[in-house]
């Protein structure tokens, strides 16, 4: 008898955890399948949303967590944005296989994927612009797919067009001094987005995101900051150069790690297209303002990335699988990838956390802060750096640290109140994200000079 209820229950199992299929999902198909993932994994997992569309439909995301809903102090967030662009659609689909397959190997105990979600907190949100895909899903089924149909949300604006322009203020700062991170917004800034990008700016800054990934399509790259070029604003014709970060060595390699680690990427020549490596700054190959790579990483501790994944932007159904066995190892080693550089505890002398600390590393312009738990993720490649941390009201705390190729270092600071003579007018190299006003007056021009034309994209906007 117990037999016939054992065989009976791992039927139903078989049939509980029986694959998403490799087919296209409208809105109401992928709220089911958020919730299916759910119910089969509900120890690991939790549906939130985090605003509503123009249209009003849910902006959902599927978090994994060995303690979904909580914040566990060094356990790094991060996430994926799938279908920003309603109309391509390969990275919806993808991040739904992803979902199941998260679920699934950890119940089967994939000792990878345990120790994947047991240490980071993921994020997935299968759509930014569900209202945009039902427009692309529509024509699609009627045949009559325009290239840009569905690609933007209801209101007609590209969303990734629509973040708050910050790439101004940090050229000249560059060049000039003065903030490096954390850029504030503008006080009207809600008024100037679509409710998609308030929500997930609002989303970005709740979280401590320490990586990210935007998935779209149109080409096959791993794109990375920045997207817009220094000399964008020329009349008559989009300007082109290779615009690095300060961190761009890095952003390379997170960028090869998707491209090697999937099936065809690296190869380079994609969709007509080539990208050596499979990868390229988002400015040398077409430049963009507003995107939604560069404000994560210009207004949060985010890096983010933007994958293109498909040159048919609405693959046929028929693709779809062989796309998911493409991106499956991409997708996991990406996510692994937060875990390295280096993390640690902000405190003071009594073993509070200090929120909001600065840490910066030497000999790059660019400082994260500590998250509301006083944890900190800095993301670094292997090597030798000074790391100091600042804080208001506090000495600075340098020390030096060698980060190794596999696990972040632990290095937790606890900082010294200044005495109060030291206090008033210390300068500190890379800090002050608080009370220092931008200059009124911007002045990319002098940088002009430097740009080099580049071959303009055959292809339409990705
Ligand atoms: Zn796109």
């Amino acid at each position: 008898m117990s037999d016939l209820v054992s065989i009976f229950l791992h039927l139903l199992l078989f049939k509980l955890v029986a694959p998403v299929t490799f087919r296209h999902h409208r809105y109401d198909d992928l709220v089911r399948m958020l919730y299916k993932v759910h119910n089969e994994c509900p120890h690991i997992t939790r549906v939130y949303s985090i605003g509503r569309s123009v249209k009003g439909r849910h902006l959902y995301v599927l978090e994994f967590s060995d303690y979904p809903g909580i914040h566990e102090p060094l356990e790094p967030e991060v996430k994926y944005v799938g279908n920003m662009h309603g109309n391509e659609v390969l990275g919806r689909e993808l991040l739904l296989q992803l979902s199941e397959f998260l679920c699934e190997e950890f119940r089967n105990r994939n000792q990878r994927i345990v120790r994947l979600v047991e240490d980071t907190r993921i994020h997935i949100m299968p759509s930014m612009n569900p209202d945009g895909y039902e427009v692309a899903a529509a024509a699609q089924e009627r045949d009559i797919s325009g290239y840009l149909v569905g690609r933007n949300n209801a209101n007609g604006v590209d969303l990734n067009r629509n973040f708050p322009d910050l790439n101004t203020y940090i050229y000249y700062n560059e060049k000039n001094g003065g903030p490096n991170h954390h850029l504030p917004l503008p006080d009207n800034w809600k008024s100037q987005v679509e409710p998609e990008t308030q929500a997930v700016i609002q989303w970005i800054r709740s979280f401590n995101f320490v990586l990210s990934a935007n998935l779209h399509g149109g080409a096959v790259v791993a794109n990375y900051p920045y997207d817009k070029s220094l000399g964008h604003r020329v009349r008559g014709f989009r300007r082109t150069a290779n615009t690095p970060t300060p961190d761009d060595k890095l952003f390379q390699k997170l960028a090869k790690i998707y491209s090697y680690a999937h099936g065809w990427m690296h190869q380079g020549w994609n969709c007509g297209d080539y990208f050596p490596d499979g990868i390229t700054n988002g400015a040398s190959w077409y430049s963009l303002s507003k995107g939604m790579q560069d404000f994560n990483y210009l207004h949060t501790n985010c890096f983010e990335i933007t994958l293109e994944l498909s040159c048919d932007k609405f693959p046929l159904q028929g693709e779809l699988q062989r796309e998911w066995l493409g991106n499956r190892e991409a997708l996991i080693q990406f996510l692994e990838q937060v875990h390295q550089g280096i993390k640690g505890m902000v405190r003071d002398e009594n073993y509070n956390n200090l929120a909001d600390a600065v840490i910066s590393v030497g000999g790059i312009n660019h400082d994260v802060t500590s998250g509301a738990h006083g944890d900190y993720f800095r993301l670094l490649l292997p090597g030798t750096y000074t790391v100091t941390a600042t804080a208001p009201g506090f000495d600075p705390e340098t020390v030096s640290v060698t980060v190794g190729p596999a696990e972040p270092k632990l290095v937790n600071f606890q900082l010294k109140r200044s005495t109060p003579q030291a206090a008033p007018k210390r300068r500190i190299p890379n800090s002050g994200h608080r009370g220092r006003v931008l200059p009124k007056k911007v002045q990319p021009r002098a940088a002009r000079k430097k740009e080099t034309l580049m071959k303009q994209p055959q292809r339409g906007p990705a």
